[in-house]
């Protein structure tokens, strides 16, 4: 008898077990609440203050003259990357030597992974907003510091640093076709395979003259366990892609392995900026001192792109 009940406490507790450490989107809680922790419980750092993703409003973000250009260092390396399905989105592993540097940062950056997050609708995909405005995807370039962790917690809040693009319905992108043809691949979680042909990070981005203007604030990462430490950049010109590109992301891909669930609305919801400042690249007054070609041409740049 007393076995039994072990038995039962055993089977009945397994449930629970899992329940607190599996994390999902909403989309995910809604049909197996009682097996995964959608966004309001999930728990870490999640409940926190400091949090991403938030809503950037344009107008109130300060200019911050030190907000200067990139330099990026590997994004023009052609490879065939490994793509993973991770049961939470699609992963692209990017090795060891793709950095980045400048644009205000306090030091060099190596890039980790870049994955997306996306909705079947349009306006809805993105994580962080512009104005109130969601975009159709949104990707990440997840880059960590190069020096050693500090045992200083103020410095550990930049001890990541995220590149977040955002991406809206435009002309085919050429650039992510090998990207979006290896998603049929891997539908299932843990699945992975690499590209047939050979891309460069580059090859993903808008053209690098428009990524001067750019958002720049500290917050988290935006799954579980939502540790305080990202240093934000969130850019102001937009990946097209083709809505056909966009879609494929939410039909080839699958939460679960018995594919029952498309994996789509991955994307965490807003969370308060609080006291929390959002600051703004380019300084147009910096730039007055300089011949007039050199200082139209990044101020119409920003200007077109309603930066200003
Ligand atoms: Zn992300």
């Amino acid at each position: 008898m007393r076995l039994l009940l072990a038995l039962l406490a055993l089977a009945t507790a397994r449930p629970l077990a899992r329940a607190e450490s599996d994390w999902c989107y909403a989309i995910q809680a809604k049909v197996s609440s009682d097996t995964c922790l959608g966004p309001d419980k999930w728990g870490g750092n999640c409940q926190k203050d400091r949090q991403s993703p938030i809503n950037i409003v344009t107008t109130k973000a300060q200019l911050d003259p030190n907000l200067g250009r990139f330099s990026f260092s590997g994004y023009d390396k052609k490879k065939k990357w490994t793509v993973e399905n991770n049961g939470h989105t699609v992963k692209m592993w990017l090795g060891d030597g793709v950095t980045v540097a400048g644009g205000g940062l306090a030091s060099q950056y190596r890039a980790k992974e870049l994955h997306l997050h996306w909705s079947k609708v349009l306006d809805a995909g993105s994580e962080h907003s512009l104005d109130g405005e969601h975009f159709a995807m949104e990707m990440h370039i997840v880059h960590m510091k190069d020096t050693g962790t500090s045992r200083d917690e103020k410095e550990d809040q930049n001890k990541i640093a995220v590149l977040a693009f955002l991406v809206e319905a435009g002309s085919k992108n050429e650039g992510f076709r090998p990207f979006v043809e290896a998603l049929s691949d891997i539908p299932r979680p843990h699945m992975n395979t690499t590209l047939k042909e050979s891309i460069s990070l580059l090859d993903l981005l808008p053209n690098e003259e428009k990524l001067r203007c750019y958002f720049r604030y500290l917050g988290s990462l935006t799954t579980p366990s939502c540790d305080e430490i990202v240093v934000w950049t969130v850019f102001r010109e937009p990946i097209q892609l083709h809505r056909d590109q966009i879609f494929a992301f939410s039909e080839k891909l699958y939460y679960d392995k018995e594919q029952k669930l498309g994996m789509t609305n991955n994307v965490r919801p807003l969370r308060s900026r609080g006291k929390r400042q959002v600051f703004k690249s380019q300084a147009p007054g910096r730039l007055l001192p300089l011949p007039l070609p050199t200082l139209l041409v990044p101020m119409l740049t920003c200007l077109m792109a309603g930066f200003l």
